[in-house]
């Protein structure tokens, strides 16, 4: 139990799940905390052996079955995701676009050829995925996307771009989407194709310990069984995100508890006016209320995981809780930023990386604005989208 754990959160989990918890804890203790202020001060990480690393534990597709995938509950790949971004955002973003974008497109749309492919080494890590939806001119309004695939004989051409796709830079598959003449559609496009060409995307202010990249797509040609299959229209990689926002969801609270871990440590030995700032009624006003959110969403989070373990989470939910968790998560570092004075701003604290992370948080996976709008449209019956 954390000193943030006021109501004692941690006994509505179960043994199983407490120490997926801790085994994960320990793994970003041992190898993500020690280095990654110079990860995100470069601008590079090690993806490749980071990848490996959590494929050896399992933490890649995590909450899939079969093909090397561990199989976890939708809970215990929650909090999984919590640690890790405990540890740093952009390290979690690698899990969650490997496990719950690349890898759950193909396991819920792929063939079977296609899975037996990809799926058992992209959960050792030896095999790294990416997803490409957004574009340089489309990215809150996916269906205007204007990536276009078209049949040529047996084969398909893929011509377009996408923007902004995480793990692009050491990816070895990308699942594309593009509009085809039967509508969206998704194909695993090897990157090494001729015509794919990927360039990084630098001087990210956020995100900084996470590769992010462009992919060009010229005239690409694909065989017949790079089609995914079974995914008919944009509503196939919606709910790819809406696997990876229940991640984000928990996630969000990771970065939010290492912020008040490390404001709770530092407030009650920092001394000023002859007391430490913990003890202030100020400084005390703000860690009460960032803790009782911390709980709120945790709550949120638990139940949401516990909908989707009985098959009954709904996208509009999600959208609450990634809604609700990263906007809070961003306060809460904000406000951390503020009992840490000038040291706040420094590297050598994890607050300030944690606060601009949270900014690619709040953007990605749909905007605070877009699931406002999910959430208007189930409340009102009304779509105010266009
Ligand atoms: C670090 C990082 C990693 C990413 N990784 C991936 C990835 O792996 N794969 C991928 O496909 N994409 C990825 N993205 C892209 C991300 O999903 C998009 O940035 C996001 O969907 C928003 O699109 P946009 O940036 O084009 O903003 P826009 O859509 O241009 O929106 C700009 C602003 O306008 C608001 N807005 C838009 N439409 C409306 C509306 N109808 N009503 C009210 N307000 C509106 C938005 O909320 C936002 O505030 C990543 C982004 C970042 C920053």
């Amino acid at each position: 139990m954390t000193p943030v754990d006021l109501l004692d959160l941690d006994s509505l989990l179960d043994d199983e799940e407490r120490q997926i918890r801790s085994v994960v804890r320990r793994l970003v203790d041992d190898r993500v905390r020690p280095h990654v202020a110079d990860w995100y001060e470069r601008g590079q990480v090690p993806a490749r052996e980071l990848a490996r690393e959590f494929g050896r534990l399992g933490l890649l597709g995590m909450h899939l079955t079969g093909y090397g995938c561990a199989g976890s509950t939708a809970v215990a790949y929650g909090l999984a995701c919590l640690e890790l971004e405990a540890g740093d955002s952009g390290v979690r973003s690698l899990v969650s676009v490997q496990g719950s974008l690349a890898m759950y497109a193909i396991w819920r749309y792929g063939s079977e050829e296609q899975k037996q492919r990809w799926l058992p080494a992209m959960a050792t890590g030896e095999a790294i995925g990416c997803f490409g939806l957004t574009e340089p001119d489309h990215g809150s309004d996916p269906a205007s996307m204007a990536t276009r695939a078209r049949r040529d004989g047996d084969d398909w051409l893929l011509h377009g771009g996408k923007m902004w796709i995480t793990n692009a830079p050491v990816a070895d598959v990308a699942v594309i989407w593009a509009r085809a003449e039967e509508g969206v559609s998704g194909f695993a496009v090897p990157l090494d194709t001729p015509g794919v060409s990927v360039r990084e995307i630098r001087r990210k202010m956020s995100l900084r310990a996470s590769l992010t990249g462009e992919i060009a797509l010229d005239d690409v040609r694909l065989p017949a069984d790079a089609l995914l299959p079974g995914a008919a229209g944009l509503k196939a990689p919606l709910s790819c995100l809406t696997e990876a926002r229940h991640g984000i969801v928990w996630g969000a609270l990771g970065a939010a508890r290492d912020c008040l871990e490390t404001t709770l440590a530092y407030a009650g030995t920092r001394t000023q006016f002859g007391r430490p700032l913990a003890g202030f009624q100020l400084t005390q006003a703000k860690l009460a209320d960032m803790a009782v959110e911390w709980q709120k969403g945790f709550l949120l989070a638990l139940h949401l995981g516990r909908l989707a373990d009985a098959g009954r989470l709904r996208p509009e939910q999600v959208s609450v809780g990634k809604l609700n968790n990263v906007r809070e998560a961003l306060a809460i570092a904000r406000q951390c930023r503020t009992i840490l004075g000038a040291n706040g701003v420094s590297g050598e604290y994890p607050i300030m990386r944690h606060a601009n992370n949270l900014e690619s948080v709040l953007t990605y996976e749909g905007t605070s604005e877009i699931h406002q709008l999910v959430i208007g449209q189930r409340l009102t019956g009304l779509s105010a989208f266009a």
